[in-house]
């Protein structure tokens, strides 16, 4: 394949050698262009584009998709300098969910490329995406596509949806049209903007890739994501509030010594993020006083209940500070629980290893098998404070048994992934190249390094 010269000068400092605009390489498909060079910002991990497009012999204008794209590693972040990096499979593995984030923006989810999506007959759509008001004022926009909406429809239990929000605070040119999904709606979605330790490869992006018209996913790859499962149309149309706060967002003014919750997604266990900020939230604002809302401006201030860093219940190297307490157990196969005390109904949230079975789910705790009921509810348990202590009585709430056994949330068993494309327009399949690609990239860097 050889790629074409364009004015559309994306690749950011990185020449295309001459030969791959000549003869190419043979059996290749689209080609990474890897670098680790300083920036600006200590913060930013990575980022891409692509930087080379098929031009349409029926109209020159239009660009096709990608044929090569950049990506770059930021050498002066905190996280590719921690020298425990490899010593933390769960660390490593949220790396490599970035880079996999990263050469999405690079197969083609970049907002200047909507126009430029075709239909399932290979024409460009009328309109990818429509403009839209979260809380009738903030600007941002739908993908109003096809699979898209598909999807979400089902996913969210909202007949009536006519597109997936996308994210509004990482707009570029003021339009509220961004290049990530909304992360309010989709939690740890990996196209969300804000990286988070455990990134899920949803069907969301996976359908996104298909109605680009240039990609066929293999769904059966696709990982679990809870955030908002079949939630309805209120916490898809609705601005976050007492409508909708649920299991997802809160509304208590915490601190460290207040109760655990679990998260929206039961990933990890924290305290509501609700903040008193120093500028009133606008159309953000969600309580009577105007000054108080969640942390993050890509959750629209929505308060959540967020997890801190060594409470995730996947990761085993940081969770065994915890495993004394009540009986906790940090694994690959463990998920955040919220849970109520007999004795004075205080509610407390805790780590155990879950299992699905014929769609119904169960909970192990020291050694017991606690079975949900398929419509969730709460199971009576007996845990100590500390392990070898007395038990005492609790209630453990079950969710509905397909929030983790479902066809579309299932658990995700954090490692490599194995995502597989094949290309529709040419036919060729390119087998887990994307996991590839990302592997060899954090090598590249190491070997840069050195
Ligand atoms: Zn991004």
């Amino acid at each position: 394949m050889r790629v074409v010269r364009q004015s559309v000068d994306q690749n950011q400092g990185i020449f295309l050698p001459d030969n791959l605009f000549t003869e190419g390489i043979s059996n290749s498909d689209y080609y990474l262009l890897i670098s680790s060079r300083p920036i600006d910002s200590q913060y930013t991990l990575a980022y891409a584009a692509p930087c080379s497009h098929e031009i349409l012999q029926f109209n020159p204008l239009l660009l096709s998709r990608p044929l090569a794209g950049s990506i770059n590693f930021n050498p002066g972040t905190d996280q590719l300098n921690d020298p425990d990096l490899l010593l933390n499979p769960f660390e490593y593995a949220k790396l490599i969910r970035i880079s996999l984030h990263e050469l999405t923006h690079a197969l083609g989810f970049a907002s200047e490329l909507y126009p430029y999506f075709v239909d399932s007959n290979g024409m460009p759509y009328n309109n990818f995406t429509k403009p839209y008001r979260y809380n009738s004022v903030i600007p941002t926009h739908k993908v109003i596509s096809p699979k898209v909406v598909d999807y979400v429809r089902h996913f969210f239990d909202c007949h009536t949806m006519d597109g997936m929000e996308l994210e509004s605070s990482d707009d570029m040119v003021g339009e509220g049209l961004g290049s990530h999904w909304e992360k309010r709606l989709v939690g740890n979605e990996y196209m969300s903007p804000v990286s988070g330790p455990e990134l899920f490869v949803s069907r969301l992006t996976l359908a996104l890739f298909e109605d680009m018209g240039w990609y066929r996913a293999d769904y059966t790859k696709a990982e679990g994501n809870r955030w908002g499962y079949h939630e309805g149309c209120d916490f898809v149309n609705l601005a976050c509030g007492s409508a909708n706060w649920g299991r997802y967002f809160c509304s208590a003014f915490e601190t460290e010594d207040s109760p655990f919750h679990c998260n929206g997604d039961q990933t990890s266990f924290g305290i509501c993020d609700l903040t008193e900020h120093t500028q009133p939230l606008g159309g953000y604002a969600y309580f009577t006083d105007p000054y108080y809302g969640g942390s993050e401006l890509a959750t629209d201030f929505c308060p959540i209940y967020l997890g801190y860093s060594n409470t995730y219940c996947q990761d085993v190297v940081l969770g065994h500070q915890w495993s004394g307490t009540y009986g906790m157990n940090f694994s690959s196969t463990s998920a955040c629980f919220d849970f109520r005390w007999g004795e004075d109904s205080t509610i407390d949230a805790a780590c155990y290893q879950l299992s699905c079975d014929n769609g119904l789910l169960s909970i192990k705790i020291l050694g017991d098998v606690v079975s949900c009921p398929q419509a969730g509810g709460e199971v009576a348990i007996n845990i100590p404070y500390q392990l070898g202590e007395s038990l005492h009585s609790a209630f453990i709430t079950c969710p509905p048994a397909d929030f983790f056994c479902g066809k579309n949330t299932s658990l995700l068993v954090l490692g490599p992934t194995l995502v597989e494309f094949s290309h529709s327009i040419i036919g060729i399949e390119f087998q887990m190249i994307i996991l590839m690609i990302s592997l060899m990239s954090l090598f590249l860097y190491h070997l840069v390094n050195e």
